[in-house]
Order: C-alpha cells, then sequence, then structure tokens
C-alpha cells in the first residue's frame, strides 16, 4: 500500500486552497476528486462575489474567515492574475420598513470590521445607478467579483507546483482510522488502498455522508445536512448597473441579488429551494418570482427578459426556519481524532474565505 502525509479530498476552492497552502509549507500532498476534473461542484455554482463580510454573526467563522479570506484573496488574485473587479455593491432597502434591517446589518458589519460602508440617500444611490430604485442604501465598496474558474486554476498549478498530485475519478469510499494512521479506500476503475497521516475532508455537499464512513470517528461529531438549491435566471445584452444590487437578506439566503460577471453580463439569484437530492436544472416557471423580487429595486426590468440560467446548491447545516448556521471545521480537539479535519456545511462566504480556510486547517493540523 503506497503512503502518503496528507490526504486531502475534494477538488473545489476549499480542496485546492489546502492542497495549495499544505505543499507551500513542505508537506506531501495528495488530492483525491471524484470527478474528471476541479470545480465541478459548488465551486463552478455560485455568485462569483467576493464579500465584504457584512451579514454574519460577531465572532463567527463566517465573519472572521470572510473578512481575512476577502483581503487574502484580493492579494492572490493581483498576485497571480487572476481576473477580478472590486466593483462594489448597494444594498437597498426598498420600502421604509426594511430601514431597521438596513441599520440592523451595517452595525453588524462594523463589529464584523467592515468599515468603510457608506450610507446612501435615494438620490445618492440612484444618482451612481440611475436605473436603481430604493428608499436609502449602503454602499459596500470592497464587495466585488472574481473568475472563479481561473482561480481554480491558479490554486492547482500552485499545488502542483509545490509537489502536489491532483488524482481525478478517485472516488473515496471510506477510510479506517486507526492506531495514529488512516487508510483511504480508492473506488472508481482503478479501484487502490491508501494509506496516510492526515486526511482533510473537504468533499462538500458530500462531506458529511462521507465523515459518516470514516471507522474511527464517533458519528455523533457529524451534523445533519440540508440541500438548498439555488437558481439563477440571466438577461441577454447588459443591464443598465455598474456595481451589484442587493436586498435585504431573508431567513434563508441573501435574497435574489443582481451580480455581474467579469464581461458586464448580469444575472439574477439565487433563490431558496429546499431539496433532498442534487440536481441542476431550472425550472423556468420560477422565473415569475424572480420578476416581483428583481421588480422591487429594478422596476424597469422588461417582460419577457428573464432566462433560466443555472443553479448551485448550498450543503446547509441548519434546515428550512432556522437560525443560519457557522461553517464547522473540526480538528482533533473537537472529535479526538489525530490528524483528521473535516469540513461541513462550508457554503457562502466558502469562495471569498477559501484561503482563510485553508489557513486555518493548516494551523489544526500543526497542532495535532
Ligand atoms: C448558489 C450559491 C451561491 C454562492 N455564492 C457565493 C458567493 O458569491 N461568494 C462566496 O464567497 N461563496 C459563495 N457560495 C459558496 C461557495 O461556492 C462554496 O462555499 C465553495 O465553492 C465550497 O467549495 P468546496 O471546495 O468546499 O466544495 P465543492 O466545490 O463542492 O467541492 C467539493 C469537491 O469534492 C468532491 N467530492 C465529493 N465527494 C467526494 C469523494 N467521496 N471523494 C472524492 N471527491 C469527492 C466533489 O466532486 C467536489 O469537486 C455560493 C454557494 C452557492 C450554492
Amino acid at each position: 500500500m503506497d503512503h502518503i502525509e496528507c490526504v486531502v479530498i475534494g477538488a473545489g476552492v476549499v480542496g485546492l486552497a489546502i492542497a495549495r497552502q499544505l505543499a507551500e509549507r513542505g508537506r506531501e500532498v495528495i488530492v483525491l476528486e471524484a470527478t474528471e476534473a476541479i470545480g465541478t461542484g459548488t465551486s463552478s455554482r455560485n455568485s462569483e462575489v467576493i464579500h465584504a463580510g457584512i451579514y454574519y454573526p460577531r465572532g463567527s467563522l463566517k465573519a472572521t474567515l470572510c473578512v481575512r479570506g476577502r483581503e487574502m484573496l484580493y492579494e492572490y488574485c493581483a498576485a497571480r492574475g487572476v481576473p477580478h473587479q472590486r466593483c462594489g455593491k448597494l444594498l437597498v432597502a426598498t420600502a421604509r420598513n426594511q430601514l431597521p434591517q438596513l441599520n440592523a446589518l451595517a452595525t453588524r458589519a462594523k463589529e464584523n470590521g467592515v468599515l468603510d460602508l457608506l450610507r446612501m440617500t435615494a438620490d445618492e444611490a440612484e444618482t451612481i445607478e440611475p436605473a436603481l430604485e430604493c428608499v436609502e442604501a449602503v454602499f459596500s465598496p470592497q464587495t466585488g467579483i472574481v473568475d472563479s474558474h481561473q482561480l481554480l486554476l491558479a490554486l492547482q498549478g500552485d499545488a502542483e507546483r509545490a509537489g502536489a498530485i491532483c488524482a481525478f475519478h478517485s472516488p473515496v469510499e471510506s477510510i479506517d482510522a486507526c492506531g495514529g494512521r488512516f487508510v483511504v479506500k480508492v473506488g472508481g476503475q482503478s479501484p487502490s488502498l491508501l494509506s496516510a497521516d492526515c486526511v482533510i475532508n473537504s468533499a462538500g455537499l458530500h462531506a458529511n455522508a462521507l465523515a459518516r464512513k470514516i471507522h474511527g470517528l464517533d458519528p455523533r461529531h457529524v451534523p445533519p445536512l440540508y440541500f438548498a438549491k439555488g437558481n439563477y435566471f440571466s438577461i441577454s445584452g447588459r443591464a443598465p448597473f455598474s456595481r451589484l444590487i442587493y436586498p435585504m437578506p431573508n431567513e434563508a439566503g441573501l435574497g435574489v441579488h443582481l451580480t455581474l460577471d467579469l464581461s458586464g453580463q448580469v444575472r439574477f439569484g439565487p433563490d431558496v429551494e429546499w431539496v433532498e437530492t442534487l440536481h441542476y436544472d431550472v425550472d423556468p416557471r420560477r422565473a415569475e418570482s424572480f420578476y416581483a423580487a428583481i421588480r422591487e429595486y429594478w422596476p424597469g426590468l422588461p417582460d419577457g427578459a428573464l432566462q433560466p440560467a443555472y443553479a448551485g446548491i448550498r450543503p446547509k447545516l441548519s434546515g428550512p426556519g432556522e437560525a443560519a448556521a457557522d461553517f464547522v471545521i473540526q480538528g482533533a480537539a473537537a472529535h479526538g481524532v489525530r490528524g483528521l479535519v473535516n469540513l461541513f456545511g462550508i457554503e457562502s462566504p466558502g469562495l471569498t474565505a477559501s484561503l482563510a480556510i485553508a489557513q486555518r486547517v493548516c494551523e489544526i493540523l500543526g497542532r495535532t
């Protein structure tokens, strides 16, 4: 049986960021990815927004890793030539009864260390975005967009240059954690066994199910997982906006927002659809609720403009109606298995936070 120091499971943005940092610290690393390529999961099915860190409770992993990860990501993108743009976003109240929520978000942002938000009257906001309609807004200059595929490629390139290996078509089926080492069972067309000193489970939507197949890990450490699908619609041509527009968040998500890609194309979403199985079709009938939500802040959206685009699925640790759960990054201090790190519930802002999550995983492993 071959032996390797660290096995990272999953070649999404988080797994690749972890592999890069471990390899650059001199660790021997293999990334085992079930599918044929990098970024085939949630990492290529999201809004590609670099979040400022506004929404999350003070002291939560989401807040601290988003704020730290955002700065790390901007620096990384600049250094590695990953296309990105600090375009800014307007968080808008479209009715007076939303003002307390807007105020609460501005306060929360300050608590999280996001100190540069700018309050705007409706006139000020509508001057910079003439198609917008709102009663008040908050401008976040640190919010931006990134080309997620180029980011994934840059991370893979760095990891491989530092000696990491990415193995595709390599689904991990189970893991034995015994005697201070791991035996990783890899399925697919050429099944094999691999022994390792460390295992990092960054399998995204499959992380919880996989953790239940780690013999030697008490299943009580594996939280339940819920799938919240987010559907997107697009319009052809350019929308008359040059910044991201976010309405007030609701209990399950950030609201149907307007985001741009780096070519200036606009998309709307994601909404929230609780699902039992993983499927990515977008039902065109959902457009009706999108028209209503978007026209709250862009009344000029023409009839018939929306087309189904794509969908992503959030790995959520809180179910419908429950308070939003934080990221869970568990090392031996939490579950008692030396060398094992499980990452659960890495939904938004996981893309923004990916480099800071990787740093945290390295710190946890450094202590084991
Ligand atoms: C609708 C939506 C919008 C979002 N918008 C944003 C945003 O604008 N900004 C932001 O910061 N974040 C956003 N996010 C969150 C962000 O996309 C995720 O946090 C991030 O992509 C998670 O990356 P990951 O590597 O953990 O998971 P994934 O990208 O899902 O990668 C997991 C990988 O593990 C592989 N895998 C699974 N099981 C196994 C196995 N047994 N063996 C081997 N490989 C396995 C999968 O094939 C996959 O490649 C959004 C998420 C969603 C769903």
